[in-house]
């Protein structure tokens, strides 16, 4: 028999929630000045209702631009904004109802916890019974309760940023926007926070856009990563999709370790790199001849000599530079002949017999490379 009361369903994929907003950015362009390139260059996104999405790219690429057109906060150049497939591009800032989430707490330092968590209640006119009501469970939600009527100065950083996360969750929004809102915290604190927010994503089924410069931090965290550069997103996909094939250069680069190999792609099954000719699978695609060919460092695999390596395998050979121990496994730097700079993950006890200065030959399966674009 079914038991129709149980609220703990099965988990739903993203699109199935119904309690988060769907968010259409639509060729979004924000210009700061006429003589500078635009912070933000024709951004077009469809986030989910209830999806994790995480803007990532280094500083100064037009991630918090972005959040804050989408918040309220800056207007756009050009370009528009849709909340449930509606236009919300004019709307002001408190009337779209998005939580926000800040790098600096941004709390009220004269204000107990309890009175900053209600503090978008007042704003909203909200009776006092049900405010308090509210401010204790968003309190439980965050796990400070008990903590309401100390002030910002008498908590630690993790916990004025939980404070800060129940403030924007508590007058129930369908998005909560986050920027940066780990990069003040030390290492741990920070992991333990990433594991916070997830379960709050989980619980809530708000849908959560999410700005961070950390690679891992989006990995872990994200159903989707938007990878900007210079204002543009160039390259969209689950944190899986965008490791395992990327389709550029900078993506390779700067999401996870590569060895990026600078060759030629000369015919349908020949990568020519350095006088060596490997198998590629993959046809050239329009420019094909300057696409690079990478392989992550856990697909590399490291042999004493050309005998060893499986047929089949593509080979480069190479000098250890470096060898690291991490507990399960080495991590080996790679010197390639062309001067090119890679490294190698492997368990332990493959590669006792190798330290820096050891000649070595690469290998990997043709399957386990991808062909990029600049
Ligand atoms: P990110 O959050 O990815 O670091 P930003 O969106 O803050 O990037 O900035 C994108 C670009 O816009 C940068 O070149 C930055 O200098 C510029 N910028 C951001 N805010 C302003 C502003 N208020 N006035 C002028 N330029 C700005
Ligand atoms: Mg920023």
């Amino acid at each position: 028999m079914s038991t129709p009361t149980d609220q703990r369903a099965a988990p739903q994929t993203p699109a199935m929630r119904a309690g988060g907003g769907r968010v259409e950015l639509v060729d979004l362009c924000k210009r700061y000045g006429t003589a500078e390139p635009p912070a933000v260059d024709h951004v077009t996104l469809d986030i989910q209702p209830g999806e994790f999405i995480t803007l990532l790219g280094p500083s100064g690429s037009g991630k918090t631009t972005t959040l804050n057109m989408i918040v309220g906060f800056t207007e756009p150049t050009s370009g528009s904004i849709r909340l449930n497939g509606r236009d919300i591009s004019r709307t002001p800032a408190h009337k779209r109802n998005f939580g926000m989430v800040f790098q600096n707490y941004a709390l009220f330092p004269h204000l107990t916890v309890a009175q900053n968590v209600a503090f978008p209640l007042r704003e909203r006119k909200v009776p006092a019974a049900e405010t308090a009501r509210l401010v204790g469970e968003a309190l439980q939600l965050v796990d400070l309760g008990g903590m309401d009527h100390r002030r910002p100065h008498e908590l630690s950083g993790g916990q004025q940023q939980r404070v800060a996360l129940a403030r924007a969750v508590v007058f129930s929004p369908s998005v909560l926007l986050l920027d940066e809102p780990l990069s003040a915290l030390d290492r741990k604190l920070r992991q333990s926070l990433q594991r916070e927010i997830k379960r709050l994503h989980d619980e809530l089924g708000l849908t959560f856009v999410f700005v961070t410069h950390d690679q891992d931090e989006a990995m872990t965290l994200s159903d989707r990563i938007a990878i900007f550069d210079r204002g543009r997103i160039v390259a969209l996909g689950s944190p899986a999709e965008l490791y395992h094939r990327p389709t550029t250069r900078f993506v390779a680069r700067f999401l996870g370790e590569s060895n990026v190999f600078a060759g030629r792609h000369r015919a349908a099954d020949v990568y020519e790199w350095h006088g060596h000719k490997w198998t590629v699978r993959e046809p050239a695609t329009g420019n094909g001849g300057e696409q690079a060919l990478v392989v992550r460092p856990e697909r590399m695999n490291i042999a004493l000599d050309e005998d060893s390596v499986p047929t089949g395998s593509n080979t480069a050979p190479a000098t250890v530079t470096d060898v690291s121990f991490y507990g399960t496994y080495h991590r080996l730097e790679l010197a390639f002949d062309d001067d090119t700079v890679g490294c190698a993950v492997l368990p332990v006890g493959a590669v006792a017999t190798v330290g820096p200065g050891a000649r070595v030959v690469a290998h990997w399966r043709p399957e386990h490379q991808v062909l990029v674009s600049e």
